[in-house]
């Protein structure tokens, strides 16, 4: 656990101490006690030397510095990555977050992404995610270690389909939360999340033309989509974005709603903008051009819905 300091009870106590004593996590998950088998170590390179798993959960812009601070890990030592973003153009190829991990670690990285917000995973609510790992053996343990009923998960080798859906479709929310700023009604966010997911589609197989199509109906795709479009902090972010009518910048936005995490899908947008620009793929993607004119070029609001005729109706 990074260190912090919070006001508990009136008091200013370590976060790791009052998560070790209550197994609550009272800043970033209140509410929801953890088994009592889980303990917060602030120390990362104790926290890591005898993992079998790594699980990385955390804003991607953190993961090079995290893995320079480790120190040393098993050599069997297997990664999951659930960060939804983090790419980057690397030789004119489009880097994802797990290939930075791989490369970093020198070990198998698997991903898994779904329509998984998280308090209602916490509150045991069903759901379901989608595993993407090459190695059948890994697969399987994975699978085991991860999917249990009110969690099931799904197994692809198809890594960047199951990545590049959590990542991009953090952008989409952004335009689901204009329309919500807005007051537009559900057919509106309908048709948004409709082009949406066509436009990642075309988007990722741009870069990765061997992503299968069976991925985008996997809770990675069109299920996280769904779910991040109606109940994500990136939505809820853009709405108030909207209604602050240019009075308040992003990160204001992100310090007042999202209690110290952070916002990825307008990082997510800044990385994708300077791609598509190269790729000339901006006309092929109106909806995410629009959505980052929006953000940060000060196109107006209502243009979400000014989107050109005639979108191609498959890939
Ligand atoms: P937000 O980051 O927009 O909250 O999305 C949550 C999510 O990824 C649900 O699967």
């Amino acid at each position: 656990m990074f260190e912090e300091e919070i006001q508990h009870k009136g008091v200013k106590r370590k976060l790791s101490e009052v998560f070790n004593e209550t197994k609550e996590n009272v800043k970033y998950l209140p509410g929801v006690t953890l088994p009592e088998h889980v303990t917060a170590e602030t120390d990362l390179k104790k926290a890591v030397m005898y993992a079998d798993v790594l699980i990385w959960v955390l804003p991607h812009q953190f993961v090079a510095r995290t893995v320079q601070n480790m120190g040393k890990i098993k050599e069997t030592c297997v990664s999951v990555s659930l960060i939804k973003g983090g790419l980057e153009l690397e030789g004119g190829k489009l880097g994802l977050c797990s290939d930075l991990l791989r490369k970093l670690l020198n070990h198998e990285v698997g991903v898994l992404m779904g329509a998984n917000v998280a308090n209602e995973v916490a509150a045991g609510e069903f759901c379901e995610a989608t595993l993407g790992i090459k190695d059948k053996k890994y697969q399987a343990l994975l699978c085991k270690l991860f999917d249990c009923r009110t969690f099931r998960v799904t197994a692809t080798d198809d890594i960047p389909g199951v990545e590049l859906c959590g990542a991009l479709k953090n952008v989409v929310a952004l335009g689901a939360g204009f329309c919500d700023g807005l007051e537009y009604g559900g057919n509106t966010k309908a048709a948004l999340i409709r082009i949406g997911l066509q436009e990642m589609k075309t988007f990722i197989r741009y870069f990765y033309p061997e992503v299968k199509d069976s991925t985008f109906l996997e809770s990675c795709g069109v299920a996280d989509l769904i779910t991040t479009c109606f109940g994500g902090r990136n939505r809820k972010c853009a709405e108030a974005f909207v209604k602050a009518k240019g009075a308040k910048s992003w990160a204001q936005i992100e310090k007042e709603l999202l209690g110290g995490q952070k916002l990825q899908g307008t990082l997510t947008a800044l990385e994708i903008w300077p791609v598509m620009q190269k790729h000339n793929l901006c006309e092929k993607l109106p909806l995410l051009t629009t959505v980052y004119q929006i953000a940060f070029e000060d196109r107006a609001p209502w243009s979400i819905v000014k989107l050109p005729s005639g979108m191609p109706s498959s890939a």
